[in-house]
């Protein structure tokens, strides 16, 4: 019925008049797109291949194979250490995140088999309060880093931030130092960790883990920085390139290594991931 009612234009006019869930405008290419179609392509565009954000538990669907998923923390959950309130009290904004997610702050994490390959995987959640990094965050992808340490088993994250969660203030600008540290750990004991940067990944996050990875892989087109480009204009007073901060103008400029479609993205995980086979522990070289 809604087919034969599109058919006769009804909702051409008013694109606010476009059923919920079943249809989707297109950011890439404006076109308004079946939303199965979207989803059966892991939420890409079919007409112009833009990747639509995904949810944490959707990605890990997607990279994990069936059956083989254990989390890790899932009921970290963020406390209120500043008693923060700006339009509302900070942990009220955390009750009405979780309840709109379903997750109880913007990161999974845990351990599961990619291809058949043992991994420790981290997904953030952009639909969670921006995928901010707060503590919750920052302290899962620590964890994270550190059991991938102790089981020598490789490390991905997938990234989607805005940056630092402001309404834990320094607290959260800590975990910058937490995760970087927690990732130096890991390099130094050569197991390796994939980066995988989605759209966006910015600030206090890119300016953190997600640019540490052995390996950063991007999606296409996806924004990846650390000030926005309207701050950055406004401040040296210069034109900015274009294109800057997209997976592309990084690749050109040696940011990160390559740049992979989200339908690709198990396989060429699977294809590093048999290069970066962890050095065995090296028997009696440390005390
Ligand atoms: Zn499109």
């Amino acid at each position: 019925m809604v087919l034969d009612r599109l058919r006769r234009g009804a909702f051409a006019r008013d694109p606010k008049k476009i059923p919920d869930g079943l249809w989707e405008k297109c950011p890439g290419c404006q076109k308004t797109v079946f939303k199965r179609l979207v989803e059966e392509r892991l939420d890409t565009c079919p007409e112009c291949n833009y990747h639509f954000k995904m949810g944490a538990r959707r990605r890990i669907a997607t990279l994990i194979d069936d059956g083989t998923w254990q989390e890790w923390d899932a009921e970290m959950s963020s406390a209120d250490p500043l008693g923060f309130v700006d339009s509302r009290p900070y942990p009220e904004r955390i009750a009405q995140q979780q309840a709109k997610t379903g997750l109880k702050d913007a990161v999974l994490t845990g351990r599961g088999r990619l291809s058949g390959i043992d991994v420790a995987l981290g997904v953030m959640d952009f639909n969670f309060n921006g995928g901010s990094m707060g503590s919750v965050v920052g302290e899962k992808i620590a964890r994270l880093f550190e059991r991938a340490r102790e089981l020598r088993i490789p490390a991905i994250v997938v990234s989607a931030s805005g940056g630092a969660r402001m309404q834990e203030g320094v607290v959260s600008l800590m975990q910058m130092a937490k995760t970087s540290a927690a990732a130096a750990r890991l390099r130094e004991a050569r197991v390796p960790f994939i980066s995988v940067l989605t759209n966006p990944t910015m600030a206090g996050v890119m300016a953190s883990f997600a640019s540490l990875g052995d390996i950063i892989v991007a999606e296409p087109k996806a924004m990846i920085g650390f000030t926005g480009a309207r701050v950055i204009q406004e401040t040296i007073k210069q034109e900015l390139p274009e294109g800057f901060q997209t997976s592309e103008f990084l690749l050109a400029h040696g940011q990160i290594d390559l740049i992979v479609a989200r339908q690709d993205l198990k396989a060429e995980l699977a294809r590093l991931l048999a290069y970066l086979k962890p050095a065995p522990s090296a028997r009696g070289a440390h005390a």
